[in-house]
């Protein structure tokens, strides 16, 4: 295992990072404050209450239709399965054994929700109660003429993406009907454009359709949850039953064929975007999708790409002289691979990095900042101008947690890309599906889905792939690594680009590189308001302090040295990509807490840099006394961020061997001593390996011949730049610089191949 030590980055850097760190729209169970109140008696065990036999019903959940089955006998119901498959593994589906526990205690719809798996509780809730209604052959709500509603405007919050506050709006009903809806207060947007994608999207949607049964904005689905929340708590208080509001609008089953394209380019997010403005400018006609709503996927919420010797950066930032030393880069580079298989890449991957920036500056307008200090090479101080950043807005003040807000740079470039040629387009929500292929399989477009279920067929004469990696897709997370991972950027990324192209027979290079982690965090963020900010921030530090002795997930020792190579200074990690399951435990006796409670922090632990994810919280001086750390540490396990008890206990919780746990915590198995493990989880940009392509960025087949008309970019192809079993490329920067260079050379070769 490899250590990095991680250079210091400026405490402006250190602090919007921090106070950023959101996940995209990943975000998981979304919890409202407000959750309608179940409005069905619970059903009396009595005779005859039901008609026996197996019923199933259906809702819409955090991550799409959930399904609940129950068996009633005549007076009970006698068992319950879930499926929650489309909800996130480690809230929604981890919530799944407590639902089921609750509904045979209650015997009713009428049960607490699980704590951060409101939406997916909700959901089963609903579901359940038209099963019950079925069962009892009572109509069901949602075909149910609906309740009427009192005019007037109704206030209603719901906890969403956002860290530091619930979501707020205003609903006005009119006649009778939903007519406005006002978001008057949220957070989730210093995380990312998705809020403001869900707003601009759904609000028209709810409001055309008088129904929450639509489906939420695709990549914005964390956003969406909270503002059906929210209209469903109006409509409550308006007098109506939310539950008679989720009737789904019928979708299409039309087929629309677009034919004639020189290129299409799959996901439009930044190594699309780049691809499509090459293939434009070299003559191309281009047809681009995006699943989302929006374009710019992960890029548009990063801080920047790494550039070496950018012509323009170096004029804005060096006096024209040239600002790295490209071979020792390299050298390090195939140093850090250990082979050079793949050299000719990773030298085209160096030497392009600021030449490509340049042609996007020059053609597209792209602008970017940040050679001064604001950002420098986590591995090489020396290395202080390897890496730039987006510029921000004109006045430079809108900042994600994780890099300025330059969506508008990618919507410019497009548009400008688009104008290039009268037959250039784009469609947003819209899904690849699959290729298409000829009889003698020769690829020939892309079969799509548009969010209202009509199939698109775009036709093209080469294709581009372009849909971020795999990190959203559990099966292959756990086929390359055995777990999933805590995700900060999109789980879009579901691995379709790298399905498509092994479909065309493409092979991959590198999938077991690990996932992009710089952060860590408890994994399950507290977004309700169960604990006080400050106490979220003291949860997060006893998490990622470097104090405390650390137990994997298995209940070895993970050394401090190995664990992390942390910077306190700015919380960036590697070295947690390494630790199994990317997560592990602070560990700490009751004498720890009792000190802690009387004596406050240490001073290590005041230190920690919590503003990532920090709920906006701050750390009390060291040696101040903490006398809420019980509370911290309890709603910490409802959050399943804490486990406690003996070494019995906690070896039975973590489902490992107590005697092995007993020697990593420094005492025996039979101790009846109290411990408390903290969890500290790597909170992951997305995936590195991907589809194997040459230096056309051409996929590759088995043998090594590439699939002429089939190109990858971004982190569909990123893994030819990094290594198996290794932490990403881990100075700084990369994965957006490949974004770009990738990008181009996909874009200009397939115009090439396509005009021939
Ligand atoms: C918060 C955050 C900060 C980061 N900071 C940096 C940084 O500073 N520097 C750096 O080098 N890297 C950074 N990264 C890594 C960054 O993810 C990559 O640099 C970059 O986003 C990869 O570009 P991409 O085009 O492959 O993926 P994306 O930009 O994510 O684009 C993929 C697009 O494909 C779409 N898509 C997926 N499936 C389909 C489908 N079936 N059909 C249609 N569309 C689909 C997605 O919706 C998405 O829009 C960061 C990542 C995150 C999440």
């Amino acid at each position: 295992m490899k250590k990095h030590t991680l250079g210091m980055i400026s405490v402006m850097t250190a602090l919007s990072m921090a106070a950023c760190s959101a996940a995209t729209d990943v975000p998981e169970a979304t919890t409202a404050s407000e959750t309608p109140a179940a409005t069905e008696e619970s059903v009396e065990s009595s005779s005859n209450a039901y008609k026996a036999g197996t019923y199933t019903g259906e809702a819409q959940g955090h991550g799409g239709t959930i399904k609940v089955t129950a068996e009633f006998t005549e007076d009970a119901i006698s068992s319950v399965s879930l499926d929650l498959s489309v909800e996130t593994e480690s809230i929604g589906q981890a919530a799944s054994e407590t639902l089921i526990k609750e509904i045979l205690d209650n015997q009713s719809a009428d049960f607490d929700a699980v704590s951060g798996a409101t939406e997916t509780s909700d959901a089963v809730r609903r579901a359940l109660k038209d099963i019950i209604d079925q069962a009892k052959g009572i109509e069901r709500s949602d075909s149910k003429e609906k309740t009427a509603l009192t005019d007037g405007t109704y206030t209603a919050s719901a906890t969403s993406f956002g860290f530091t506050g619930d979501m707020v709006g205003e609903v006005t009903v009119k006649d009778g009907k939903l007519s406005d809806i006002k978001i008057t207060e949220e957070t989730d947007s210093v995380t990312g454009q998705w809020f403001k994608t869900a707003e601009e999207k759904l609000i028209p949607r709810i409001l055309e359709a008088q129904s929450l049964g639509i489906d939420s904005v695709s990549g914005a689905t964390a956003s969406s949850g909270a503002i059906k929340k929210i209209v469903a708590g109006a409509i409550d208080a308006a007098g109506g039953n939310s539950d008679e509001w989720y009737q789904a609008p019928a979708k299409s089953t039309e087929t629309v064929k677009l034919e004639g394209y020189d290129v299409v380019v799959v996901g439009l997010g930044g190594s699309g975007i780049l691809s499509y403005c090459a293939a434009a400018k070299a003559g191309a006609k281009v047809f681009g999708l995006e699943q989302a709503a929006a374009l710019g996927g992960n890029s548009a919420s990063v801080y920047g790409p790494m550039a070496i010797n950018s012509k323009n950066l170096a004029e804005k930032y060096n006096d024209g002289k040239d600002y790295m030393d490209a071979d020792d880069l390299y050298d390090t580079w195939i140093e850090y691979v250990e082979t050079d298989k793949k050299a000719d890449i990773i030298r085209k991957a160096i030497d392009d990095s600021g030449t490509t920036l340049d042609y996007y500056m020059d053609n597209f307008d792209f602008e970017f900042d940040g050679m001064n200090g604001l950002l420098g090479s986590f591995v090489r101080k020396d290395w202080d101008k390897e890496w730039t950043v987006y510029t921000a807005d004109e006045n430079n003040t809108k900042w994600y947690i994780l890099g300025p807000d330059h969506s508008y740079q990618f919507i410019r470039a497009m548009e400008k890309a688009k104008a290039m040629n009268k037959d250039n387009d784009y469609m947003l929500e819209l899904k690849g599906e699959e290729l298409i292929t000829d009889e003698s399989g020769n690829i020939t477009g892309v079969r799509c889905t548009y969010y209202d279920g009509t199939t698109y067929e775009v036709y093209g004469k080469n294709v581009i792939l372009a849909t971020g990696g795999f990190i959203g897709n559990d099966d292959m997370m756990k086929e390359y690594f055995g777990y999933t991972a805590n995700v900060i950027g999109d789980t879009l990324a579901k691995g379709d680009g790298i399905r498509m192209g092994q479909s065309a027979g493409g092979a991959t290079y590198a999938m077991r590189t690990l996932p992009m982690i710089h952060l860590s965090q408890v994994p399950n963020i507290i977004r309700t308001g169960d604990l006080t900010a400050d106490q979220k921030a003291i949860l997060s530090a006893l998490a990622i302090t470097t104090e405390a002795p650390e137990v994997t997930i298995n209940g070895e020792k993970w050394g401090a040295e190995d664990a992390s190579g942390t910077d306190e200074s700015t919380g960036l990690t590697v070295g947690i990509a390494y630790a199994p399951g990317f997560m592990y435990y602070t560990a700490w006796s009751q004498e720890d807490i009792d000190n802690i409670r009387t004596n406050g922090l240490s001073e290590t632990t005041a230190n920690a840099n919590v503003n990532f994810i920090g709920n906006g919280g701050t750390l009390p001086a060291a040696g101040t006394p903490v006398p809420d750390i019980d509370t911290i540490l309890s709603v910490g396990e409802e959050f399943n961020d804490v486990l406690s008890g003996t070494p019995l206990e906690l070896a039975e919780k973590m489902n490992v061997d107590p005697t092995t746990l007993a020697e990593t915590l420094g005492t025996t198995k039979d101790s009846k001593d109290k411990f408390y493990l903290v969890a500290c989880a790597g909170w992951s940009y997305g995936t590195v390996g991907s589809l194997d392509v040459d230096i056309n960025m051409n996929v590759l087949r088995e043998d090594g011949t590439p699939i002429e008309n089939l190109y990858a970019v971004g982190q569909d192809s990123e893994g030819v730049c990094n290594a198996d079993g290794k932490a990403y490329s881990p100075w700084g920067g990369q994965a957006q610089s490949w974004t770009f260079v990738s990008g181009r050379i996909a874009g200009e070769n397939a115009a090439k191949s396509a005009l021939g």
